[in-house]
C-alpha cells in the first residue's frame, strides 16, 4: 500500500477500539478515516456489504492489521445481529463507531426531485442512508459502557438544494436530525455523536450523481479555499471527533468542504477562472 497518502501518526487513539462501516475501496471516505485512526493507534473492525465487495475491503483492512472483517448489509437485521454479537464476543466493548453509508437508485439522482421520487425508493433511501445510523448507534451504545464517540458522514444537500442530489438530500436531513437526537439520548452516558459534512470527493457513491463534474468544478471555483475537499481533512476531522481531543463536542455537524457552505454568492471573477 506504499502509494497510499500518509497520515499524521501519534497516540491519540491508542487503546481505543472501534467499528468502521462503509469502506468499499481505497477511495472511500471511510478508508481515509481508517488510515488516520490507525496511524494514531486505533484497533479497527470493518464491515463490507457483500462478497463482491469483500475482495476489495479485506486486503485493505488486513493491511491495517484488522482481525474483525465482517459482512454486514445494514438492511439485513441478521447481518446487524451477527456483526454486533461478534464484536461483543471478541472485544466486549468498543470506543468508537464510524458510519459512512448511503445508497439510492441512480435514477433518483438526476432531474426533477418531485417527479423522480417514488414511494419505494424514498423509503429504501431513508432506510439505508438514515435509519442504519440509528440502528448502528443503538447497537454500538450497548458496547460503550465507559462512554465513546460516533461519527456519520453527511453532505450540504441536506441544508440547501443541490442539482440532482434529490432524495439523498432529504435522507441526509433525516440523518443529521437523527444524529442530534442520538446525541441528546446518549450524552448522559458519556457518548458523543457528531456528523461530518464533507464537500464533494471522488468516490463510488459520488460517481452516481448526475452532473458530478459540474458539482466538483463549481465547488472548487466558488469555495473560499478555491480547492477540492481533501479527504485527509475529512479524516482529520474524524480523528478530532473520535478522540479525546474532541471532548465536549456533541450534536455537531462539522463542515469540511473548503468553506463552500458559507458562500451565499461566489465572487464575480471566481466562476470565470478555469
Ligand atoms: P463509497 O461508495 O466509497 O461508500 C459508500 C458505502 O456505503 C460503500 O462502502 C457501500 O458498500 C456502503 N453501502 C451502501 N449500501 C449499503 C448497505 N445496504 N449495507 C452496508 N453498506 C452499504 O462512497 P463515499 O463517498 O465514501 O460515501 C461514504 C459516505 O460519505 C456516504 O454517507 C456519503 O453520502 C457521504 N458523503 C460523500 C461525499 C462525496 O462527495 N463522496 C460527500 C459528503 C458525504
Amino acid at each position: 500500500m506504499s502509494e497510499e497518502p500518509s497520515f499524521p501518526s501519534g497516540t491519540l487513539m491508542k487503546g481505543k477500539r472501534g467499528l468502521i462501516m462503509g469502506v468499499a475501496n481505497k477511495n472511500s471516505i471511510a478508508w481515509h478515516i481508517a488510515q488516520q485512526l490507525h496511524a494514531q493507534g486505533a484497533e479497527i473492525a470493518f464491515t463490507f456489504i457483500n462478497e463482491a465487495m469483500e475482495r476489495r475491503v479485506r486486503p485493505l483492512a488486513e493491511s491495517l492489521g484488522a482481525k474483525l472483517i465482517l459482512e454486514c448489509d445494514v438492511l439485513d437485521d441478521l447481518h446487524m445481529d451477527r456483526t454486533f454479537a461478534t464484536i461483543a464476543k471478541e472485544w466486549g466493548t468498543i470506543d468508537f463507531l464510524v458510519h459512512s453509508i448511503a445508497f439510492t437508485d441512480k435514477a433518483a439522482l438526476e432531474g426533477s426531485f418531485v417527479d423522480n421520487t417514488t414511494r419505494q425508493n424514498f423509503k429504501d433511501t431513508m432506510d439505508v442512508s438514515a435509519f442504519s445510523f440509528v440502528d448502528a448507534a443503538a447497537r454500538s451504545a450497548k458496547l460503550m459502557p465507559n462512554g465513546g464517540s460516533m461519527v456519520t458522514l453527511t453532505y450540504l444537500g441536506s441544508e440547501r438544494t443541490i442539482p440532482n442530489y434529490n432524495v439523498m438530500g432529504v435522507a441526509k436531513a433525516a440523518l443529521e436530525a437523527s444524529m442530534r437526537y442520538i446525541a441528546r439520548d446518549l450524552g448522559p452516558v458519556g457518548i458523543r455523536v457528531n456528523a461530518i459534512s464533507a464537500g464533494p470527493i471522488k468516490t463510488l457513491a459520488a460517481a452516481g450523481i448526475s452532473s458530478g463534474r459540474h458539482m466538483f468544478s463549481f465547488n472548487r471555483k466558488s469555495s473560499p479555499l478555491r480547492d477540492d475537499t481533501d479527504p485527509k481533512g475529512v479524516a482529520g476531522a474524524a480523528l478530532y471527533l473520535l478522540s479525546d481531543i474532541g471532548a465536549s463536542c456533541t450534536g455537531e455537524t462539522l463542515h469540511v468542504d473548503a468553506g463552500f457552505h458559507i458562500v451565499g454568492m461566489p465572487d464575480e471573477d471566481a466562476l470565470a477562472k478555469g
